[in-house]
């Protein structure tokens, strides 16, 4: 089809554009049927109805324009800005994914050189940024599936490229789902098999750092599922049990509080395999997690959930303890410390949280003391401000501390926390001092001692 002309709409299209921003979708998908409407005309900006569409936020409209063949790719705009880039101004994930699986080009740069992900960050839409940043097409994966240059076989056989992508799509890093999503896939269950997937997701990670455009979030993630592939390997190998002993291994928690040390171990190590030193994404995490005593918050999963998915406000009760996945709800009954997506995920778990169980309800209850204890304190603390502040100001001012007091906004008791804080308990010591020396090899200096030793 012959390149459209910038500006040079038609009536029907002019109405089309103008349906558009008021969200109407019938009416648009008539529009969209009169053969006089041209789904990929260009306003005088050179932007295409779906650029509209994709700024604006309407999702309904995007999957109407797309299902008339708009081009997701179209580049006239006068800015050379695309419908991604639009999508990721407006801060909509929902239609910032659908761009991508549309099959947007997330290297294509504007008039000043951004791609879309630098764009929407740029502005500060970072989930858009974490939407781009994690989007693997299944074509992109696909191409290891062919034989490359001298190559008398492809790198991943064509079987395993379904099995793979829905791993490396999957937005819970939890290595206990990524070990439950190689089980239950016959075809992964396989010492080869794994090789190839982990060979395969190498070459990505040093395509990802190496292009021009570098992906270090997507890098890293590659990088740290090839790291669970290779243990999957190795429990396969050696042990009895297979994928059911590593999955115990991950699971087991210390006698002391049920934690989790050699899962924190396994993910803490993954990321200080990560083969470039130089990347800031690294250095970040890094120096989030190095200073954290192993069994304190945040632990190595959520600090690189969140660099990786950005999710944020990691809320640990919405997680399920065994598995990572979000939207867990059902709860020990016993401790109410524990939250599981059902009870396969809970009997996975049971072998090490009955020796915790108790000790859990026990701290469970101490804690719910402890806050009713503070919640008074807090409370005594407030009532006495209000008094002193009364006596140093006007009626009025009076009146107001007195109202405010009566409501007990948050902020209120966010200050009294503050002040409790400060003044009246000791300055508790910075996570660098309480850091023990055995338990943190992840320092910059072990970071590079490690990659000094692999060359
Ligand atoms: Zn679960
Ligand atoms: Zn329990």
């Amino acid at each position: 089809m012959a390149p459209l002309k910038k500006g040079d709409l038609n009536e029907e299209e002019k109405e089309l554009l103008e349906v558009l921003g008021k969200g109407n979708t019938e009416e648009a998908a008539r529009l969209l049927g009169n053969k006089n409407v041209r789904v990929n005309c260009l306003d005088e900006h050179g932007m295409t109805p779906l650029m509209h569409a994709a700024y604006k936020g309407k999702v309904d409209m995007c999957k109407l324009l797309l299902r008339h063949g708009a081009d997701v790719n179209c580049n006239e705009h006068e800015q050379g800005y695309t419908a991604l880039m639009f999508a990721g101004l407006s801060g909509n994930k929902e239609i910032t994914w659908m761009m991508l699986e549309a099959g947007a080009d997330t290297g294509v740069v504007n008039s000043v050189g951004r791609t879309a992900a630098q764009m929407a960050a740029f502005v500060g839409q970072h989930d858009c940024v974490t939407v781009i940043n994690n989007f693997f097409s299944r074509e992109r994966l696909d191409y290891y599936t062919k034989p490359q240059g001298l190559d008398k076989e492809p790198k991943l056989p064509v079987k395993l490229a379904g099995p793979l992508h829905k791993i490396i799509t999957t937005t819970n890093l939890h290595p206990v789902k990524i070990v439950l999503l190689v089980k239950e896939n016959p075809l992964l269950t396989d010492v080869e098999a794994l090789q190839k997937c982990y060979y395969v997701l190498d070459l990505i990670c040093e395509k990802c750092m190496k292009q021009r455009d570098m992906n270090e979030v997507l890098a890293m993630k590659m990088h740290y599922i090839s790291c669970i592939f290779q243990k999957c390997i190795l429990s396969l190998k050696e042990r009895e049990d297979k994928l059911d002993g590593l999955i115990k291994s991950l699971l087991k928690g210390r006698d002391k509080d049920g934690f989790p040390v050699y899962q924190e171990k396994l993910i803490r190590e993954c990321i200080r395999k990560f083969p470039y030193c130089e990347a800031t994404l690294l250095q970040q995490l890094v120096r989030s997690i190095a200073p954290v005593e192993i069994g304190s918050d945040p632990t190595a999963f959520s600090v690189l959930t969140q660099a990786i998915t950005g999710q944020m406000g990691f809320v640990e009760a919405e997680f399920c303890t065994t598995c990572g996945e979000k939207g867990a709800a059902k709860r020990c009954s016993t401790c109410k410390m524990v939250i599981y997506c059902d009870q396969n995920c809970q009997k996975m778990h049971w072998f090490t949280h009955k020796k915790a169980c108790k000790m859990l309800k026990e701290a469970h209850e101490k804690q719910e003391r402890e806050a009713a204890k503070e919640k008074q304190q807090q409370e005594r603390k407030q009532k006495k401000e209000a008094a002193q502040a009364a006596e140093s100001i006007s009626n009025q001012e009076q009146l107001m501390s007195g109202d405010s007091k009566e409501v007990e906004p948050k902020c209120e008791g966010d200050k009294a926390e503050k002040i409790i804080s400060n003044k009246e308990i000791p300055v508790l010591s910075s996570p660098a001092d309480i850091l023990s020396k055995e338990e943190t090899d992840l320092t910059d200096t072990a970071i590079e001692k490690a990659h000094e030793s692999e060359e």
